[in-house]
């Protein structure tokens, strides 16, 4: 009996120590540094420092802005932080360097602050702005489908990012106007199932708000199909701040 107990901790203690080891010579080699500051981590800090995540600036109440040519499907609109130089770097690094973990970290540091400005128990979907399947190819994630997680399971809603699709790839927005950009997403997206849309108030979620027209596009959409109320969460937005 001792002897099947032995054989059965000795192992998992070699490989724990080995990897405690292993960790500890990369922390020595690459010490982890933030994001942001590149200063060194503490041992509790996760990709950011506490300095950082604490000057991130948030704005606490709806985007009051929100405006696109045409008709608006998208009833209140927040844009969560300002678009600041550390929170660019931070969006930079969601969507171009593979570093999904900080949206994370951040989300749960402004929880409750965050929290305070949803409906609580009326949304029904959070869904993801989709990327097209090339796109999604391409980056191997959509940056901001953990931030709809996070928003589907604190709001105690469905995640529906399975209800929508892109069919049509939009090269990059950044040069283009207002006009230009609904023209561009115009019929980009469409519905995989309407069916369960029907009344329901769903939360759309994207990393930057720009000119909201790709947002808005979606929601057209959504309630097109039957959806009865279209919010959106945005990381931040550059009609904020020093943009
Ligand atoms: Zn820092």
């Amino acid at each position: 009996m001792e002897k099947v107990e032995s054989t059965q901790v000795f192992p998992s203690l070699i490989t724990k120590t080995l990897k405690a080891l292993y960790s500890g010579i990369i922390d020595m080699v690459y010490p982890p540094l933030c994001l942001i500051c590149d200063n060194r981590l503490e041992q509790a800090e996760i990709e950011l420092c506490n300095s950082c995540l604490n000057n991130f600036k948030l704005i606490g109440k709806p985007h009051e802005q929100f405006s696109v040519p045409g008709d608006i499907f998208i009833s209140t609109a927040w844009a969560l932080f300002e678009f600041d130089e550390p929170f660019q770097q931070l969006i930079h690094h969601l969507k171009y360097s593979r570093r999904r973990k900080p949206i994370g970290v951040v989300l749960d540091h402004y929880k409750s602050q965050i929290l305070d400005q949803f409906p609580g128990g009326e949304i029904d979907y959070v869904v993801s702005v989709p990327l097209h399947p090339r796109k999604l190819r391409e980056r191997g994630y959509n940056q901001v489908d953990d931030m709809s997680r996070w928003f589907a399971g604190k709001l105690n809603a469905e995640l529906g990012n399975y209800l929508v699709k892109r069919h049509k790839y939009t090269s990059t927005q950044t040069q283009l106007n207002a006009e230009e950009r609904m023209e561009n997403v115009r019929e980009a997206f469409g519905v995989n199932d309407s069916s369960v849309l029907q009344g329901k108030h769903v939360l759309l979620v994207d990393d930057v708000l720009t000119t909201g027209a790709t947002s808005n596009a979606l929601a057209e959409i959504l309630v097109q199909n039957g959806a009865a109320k279209i919010d959106l969460v945005t990381l931040s937005t550059p009609q904020f701040g020093n943009a």
